[in-house]
């Protein structure tokens, strides 16, 4: 609390209109204010919202027009739509593929060089030398994951998953989908993964699939300045949007093997927006994605055609191991301690993170900090092997492919050490040694000791300044201590029982566990059915997530939601507020409102495009003799008829048509900013008629409508700008989200009190 104060307290100085707050006389009696400092986040002036609102203007609906009553046209373009969500599938699929490639070589490098050294030293004694290798490629891999990311593109850090949320809520996150950073997280991934931090590959995969999903829809690249002239029709934020929930599908489709769990997925977490033609498009995508990834692996591992390996963490399949229904109490008391471990997680993060936004913010220091943890997590992983005397001669834990892996280390010829199965393996097969090892192959105090250990190396390192995924070290927590639960049960109860199996219980504990930091519930149900290729396990599963995420959700939100707040996004909920009714239009709006002429003098509207007091993205036109309103244009539309001199004085013909919709999709998403503007064109008397450019149905409401009302206006359509209008037609304020986003409601002893949060500048 008291570093949320001191934020609070560095609150920058904002211009005298977006600082206006509430007045208490402006309030209903039942409406009370909470202090601000008490907030438990602010809204940055940082975001710029996506535009999902079509601008209809002029250009746009003659153009409309035309296409709608050209079969053929909409045909090629609903073909197309398709053939992207194809190209998404492929694409996603392959760097999966690359990733789970390079992740592979790189841990075997690794694994192979440090258990030569480890033999030797059983050998010979010096068991510091394996020791300090095995830290150095810690520190050296996780070195090359936070360079990528602290030098190169900060926004490839950690899973992407918030920033995904973020974009597909309507906010732009900078640089979120821009082709360097899906490098930067790719390459970033298989380092920090092979490195042994604990982390996934997986989380990071929906953030690529984010990555290729957006930029493969424009058929166009601006960073590396390519046009093929292809899906000009999918410049949009809206296009964008939905091309991106079906990246986002395919990535989880390629990391779990789960297409289904990927559209559930992109509908429960990402995606804002849904139509019924898009869950097509989406499960399509995370088909191709699916199959694409199998057939690729399939072939690498010598198995061409066979499309056995089903994503790219395979959990095995969990088949001939029923449950009774006396034993569904046990997983809901299962799914409470993952709530509660979740929430102590969540909890322990949120100052974890604090703590780095004040102390760890040069990028050397970020690099540092990695490669601090990164050697840590090795050296604590060889703590836990040495430290360990449980040997096993089964064949059982792990597959065939994986048995390099395993460490002698001091036990007796033709066995090896159990602990190794767990800290000297990829965190994957780790989670599936859990799941699937026999009865007695681990015990108590070792899943327990590994589990604590785990649990703090994966709170430490979760916003890290590397790529990482949360999914898999949630798991192998949790279906470390529900391994306990099934050893325990098998002590209580007698282990002849037939349902005592430890494998199952392993598996409830990982949703459980998982559940409790990402309060997913619907997608997770599905993607672990999907990954374990069971569905029986479907109720309990959902029991267990429901339970985990009831619980969670007394103590705090989900590690997404609270990185998205502690990024102090303008993200919408899927709700007003309580009490939102209560709040009146005239109270959300901001005014004055900075409005243009239908015809402008071009030196006014540069003047207004460069005064920093109105940085505003639309401006409503209105009527030079009435003031009422007439349309709404968008700023990155006047710098482009300014930089085309689209001026009345040079239209020839009269209809001032110079501009084509053509310009404005060439120029998407990065327009021109006012600096880009010549000065030539001032001080020449030209003048801009704004009629065919504006927007001329914006959405407006009265002056009387309420929070509640706005809200879901806002929400449904995906709006950026709203117009508050008078009787009179007159615009009297205008509301955006951030207007929207700052409105916030708690209930505590009973009381719902509705307050704003502050505005920060980050
Ligand atoms: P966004 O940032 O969401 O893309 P924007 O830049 O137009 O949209 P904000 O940055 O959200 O607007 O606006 C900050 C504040 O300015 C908000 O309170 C909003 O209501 C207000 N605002 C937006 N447009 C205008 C305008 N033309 N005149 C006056 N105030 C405006
Ligand atoms: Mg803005």
């Amino acid at each position: 609390m008291k570093s949320l104060k001191r934020r609070t307290s560095e609150i920058l100085a904002l211009p005298r209109d977006l600082s206006r707050r509430f007045s208490s006389s402006w309030l209903s009696s039942d409406v009370q204010l909470v202090d601000v400092s008490k907030s438990s986040h602010l809204i940055s002036t940082q975001y710029e919202s996506l535009d999902y609102d079509v601008a209809e203007n002029e250009l746009y609906t003659k153009e409309a027009n035309q296409q709608d009553s050209d079969l053929y046209f909409r045909m090629r373009v609903s073909l197309a739509r398709w053939f992207v969500m194809f190209l998404i599938g492929v694409f996603t699929a392959l760097i999966a593929f690359g990733i789970d490639a390079g992740v592979a070589n790189l841990s075997s490098l690794k694994f192979s060089v440090v258990s030569y050294f480890m033999d030797q030293a059983v050998d010979r004694g010096g068991l510091w030398v394996p020791l300090l290798i095995w830290v150095s490629f810690g520190a050296g891999m996780t070195l090359v994951a936070a360079v990528l990311v602290s030098f190169l593109e900060p926004v490839a850090a950690g899973s992407g998953i918030p920033q995904i949320k973020c974009f597909l809520n309507g906010v732009k996150i900078p640089r979120v989908v821009r082709i360097q950073t899906l490098f930067c997280k790719a390459i970033g991934v298989m380092f920090s993964v092979a490195g042994g931090l604990a982390v996934g590959k997986e989380g990071p995969m929906i953030h690529s699939g984010a990555v290729v999903a957006a930029g493969l829809s424009q058929g166009a690249s601006k960073s590396f300045n390519w046009d093929f002239g292809l899906f000009e029709y999918f410049r949009h934020d809206n296009e964008k949007r939905d091309f991106v929930s079906g990246g986002a599908a395919a990535g989880v489709a390629a990391a779990f093997g789960s297409p289904v769990g990927g559209v559930l997925f992109s509908l429960e977490e990402g995606a804002s927006f849904w139509n019924q033609a898009l869950t097509w498009r989406v499960l399509f995508s995370a088909m191709v994605s699916g199959f694409t990834l199998n057939f690729a692996l399939s072939w690498y591992h010598g198995h061409f055609g066979e499309l056995s390996y089903t994503g790219l963490v395979n959990f095995g399949v969990f088949s001939g191991q029923p449950y009774n229904w006396y034993e569904l109490p046990i997983f809901c008391l299962m799914g409470a301690i993952g709530g509660l471990l979740g929430a102590l997680f969540n909890a322990i993060n949120y100052r974890i993170t604090l703590f780095r936004f004040k102390f760890v913010r040069r990028p050397i220091i970020k690099v540092l900090e990695a490669m601090v943890v990164g050697a840590v997590s090795c050296a604590l992983c060889f703590l836990l092997i040495y430290s360990s005397d449980l040997c096993s001669a089964d064949d059982l834990i792990l597959s065939a492919e994986d048995d390099s892996s395993v460490l002698q280390l001091f036990c007796n010829d033709g066995q090896f050490n159990v602990m190794s199965t767990l800290t000297f393996v990829t965190p994957e097969t780790a989670v599936k040694c859990l799941f699937h090892a026999p009865l007695g192959s681990f015990n108590m105090p070792l899943l327990l000791l590994f589990s604590f250990v785990y649990y703090v190396l994966a709170c430490w390192t979760y916003g890290l300044a590397v790529p990482s995924g949360l999914f898999i070290p949630s798991l192998l927590i949790g279906a470390a201590w529900g391994r306990c639960v099934g050893i325990f049960l098998g002590h209580a109860v007698g282990e002849a029982e037939v349902w005592v199996d430890c494998g199952k219980y392993a598996l409830i504990g990982a949703a459980a566990n998982l559940g409790g930091v990402v309060r997913m519930t619907i997608s997770l149900t599905v993607i672990l059915m999907e990954a374990t290729g069971n569905v029986t396990f479907g109720l309990p599963l959902m029991l267990v997530l429901m339970t985990a995420k009831f619980v969670g959700d007394i103590f705090n939100e989900g590690i997404y939601d609270m990185h998205i707040h502690l990024m102090s996004v303008p993200i919408l909920g899927w709700e007003a507020p309580s009490l939102s009714h209560q709040v009146k239009a005239v109270q959300v709006m901001n005014s004055p409102v900075k409005t243009l002429k239908t015809v402008e003098k071009v030196d006014s509207v540069f003047t207004l495009l460069s005064d920093p007091k109105s940085l505003h993205n639309g401006y409503p036109v209105v009527d030079e003799a009435t003031g009422q309103l007439r349309g709404l244009i968008l700023r990155d539309h006047l710098l482009i008829l300014l930089q085309r001199n689209i001026f009345r004085e040079f239209a020839t013909d009269g209809t001032h048509s110079q501009l084509k919709l053509r310009h404005l999709r060439d120029a998407y998403p990065r327009f021109p900013t006012i600096n880009d503007i010549p000065p030539s064109v001032l001080n020449q008397g030209f003048t801009i008629d704004l009629e065919p450019y504006m927007n001329t149905a914006p959405y407006i409401v009265s002056d009387k409508s309420t929070l509640s009302k706005i809200f879901t206006l806002f929400r449904a359509l995906g709006l950026r700008h709203l117009c508050v209008i008078n009787s009179c037609n007159q615009v009297i304020g205008m509301v955006t989200r951030k207007d929207l986003a700052r409105f916030k409601s708690k209930t505590s002893n009973s009381v719902t009190k509705i307050y704003e949060l502050s505005y920060v500048r980050n």
